[in-house]
């Protein structure tokens, strides 16, 4: 133990420490002005004398504690006076021991006794504390956090709520959830958990919070159904999840378009395709498949340089992508300079056609070609493929198909297309 011994008599100090120093450390101060200095953070309490020669030990124990230290303090006095004592505890001693019955067993236990004490006290003004500091724990949060009644009335509220909903704690409470037109979409599933959750069970909703301007924002609910005193709540944390959204929209964007073209890449193709292949099988309808690829693109690169032969790419994924007519057609850079179109519900007449008005799209475009043995404009061969038979077999059979007729293309010449039934 770190003992602060402040006597201004010497012969006292030499008797208290006498008394201590089996099992203290101790340091020594004449005045209290000179104590107050000498207290360190690892001091374990401080044996005051009330009589100092620049303050009485009460104007030391007032001292101390105005400047938050909350140390165990020990007050010897002289005498025994009630009213001394009463006063000193007032105003923040731990134990007062007359000085004439100082031993060393009394002078521990009061030690002991300050420390046990102070520990108490803090102990139980953490407790007192818990509940607010709780509140502006949650106050604190941007989060919503409420609590609704049996009825769905709104029983507690933190000050994100108050914020959003535009009303004070006083308003808030007893009104119900659903009429305020932030819940509007959620206030009914809400409502349902209360009635059907089980007890203790947390669960998740994904809804949408109606902000004040209207607009409505992607919010994660965790709600739980508890009883308290033997009623029912629903406690929910509502947390706007807008950013996290569009970061995942922005992700899947990216895993699905293709960098150089912005057009969907091949991995949105394939997933396409799969997802048609069944469509078209269900309804029966058929489904075709574009495989095109742009003539003598070796060339094209070797003559004006790569980054040249990226322009054009992406010169030609745009002039295609403007040529696309119904909304659930695709697409797709398929590879290098290969790209694919999905057409559902097209049978090959529709293919051929839509086929031919690529090929007129892009000799419109008259992108140059100074490089090739076809012709001075860039052009593109054109393997066509649809199929209306599903069963049994998988969709790889259209691209196998496509592919077929794409050579078949190169082979007749180029800037032409070719058709190949699956
Ligand atoms: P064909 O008429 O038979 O299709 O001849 P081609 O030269 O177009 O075909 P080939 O397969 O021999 O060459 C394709 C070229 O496309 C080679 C490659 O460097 C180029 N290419 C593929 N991807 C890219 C790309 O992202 N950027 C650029 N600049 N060139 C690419
Ligand atoms: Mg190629
Ligand atoms: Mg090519």
């Amino acid at each position: 133990m770190k003992i602060l011994l402040v006597d201004p008599n010497l012969s006292e100090r030499q008797a208290s420490r006498q008394l201590l120093e089996d099992d203290c450390a101790l340091r020594e101060a004449e005045t209290g002005a000179e104590a107050l200095k000498l207290i360190e953070p690892d001091t374990t309490c401080v044996l005051v004398e009330y009589a100092l020669p620049d303050m009485s030990g009460v104007e030391f124990l007032v001292q101390l504690r105005s400047q938050g230290q909350d140390l165990p303090v020990v007050l010897l006095t002289a005498e025994e006076s009630h009213d001394v004592a009463a006063r000193a505890r007032q105003c923040g001693a731990d134990e007062v021991l007359p000085k004439r019955m100082a031993n060393a067993e009394s002078l521990r236990r009061a030690i002991l006794g300050a420390v046990n004490r102070r520990a108490l006290e803090s102990n139980l003004r953490r407790e007192r504390a818990r509940p607010e500091l709780i509140y502006r724990l949650i106050d604190e949060s941007e989060d919503l956090f409420f609590a609704l009644g049996r009825h769905g009335e709104i029983v507690e509220a933190n000050l994100a709520t108050e914020r959003a909903l535009g009303f004070s704690k006083q308003e808030l409470l007893g009104s119900q959830l659903s009429n305020h037109p932030l819940f509007d979409r959620v206030a009914g599933r809400l409502l349902d958990r209360l009635r059907s959750a089980n007890l203790n069970e947390s669960l998740r909703l994904e809804g949408e919070l109606i902000q004040a301007d209207g607009r409505p924002a992607p919010t994660e609910i965790n709600v739980m159904r508890v009883r308290v005193s033997g009623e029912d709540f629903l406690v929910a944390v509502a947390r706007n999840i807008s950013e996290r959204k569009a970061l995942e929209e922005h992700l899947r964007r990216l895993s699905l378009n293709d960098a150089l073209t912005g057009i969907a890449n091949r991995r949105a193709f394939e997933a396409r395709l799969a997802d048609e292949w069944r469509r078209a099988a269900r309804a029966g309808s058929s489904l075709a498949l574009l495989l095109i690829d742009i003539d003598h693109f070796k060339a094209y690169n070797d003559t004006l340089g790569h980054p040249a032969g990226d322009a054009c790419l992406r010169a030609v994924a745009s002039r295609l992508s403007t040529a696309m007519r119904r909304p659930e057609d695709l697409l797709a850079r398929y590879g290098g300079e290969e790209f694919a179109v999905l057409l559902p519900a097209t049978d090959s007449a529709g293919a051929m056609t839509f086929a031919q008005h690529l090929q007129e799209t892009l000799r419109r475009a008259a992108l140059p070609h100074p490089a090739s043995p076809t012709g001075a404009l860039v052009s593109i061969s054109i393997g066509a493929s649809t199929t209306q038979q599903f069963l049994d077999r998988s969709h790889s059979t259209l691209v196998a198909a496509a592919d077929v007729a794409l050579y078949e293309a190169k082979a007749a010449g180029r800037d032409c297309l070719r058709f190949r039934a699956a």
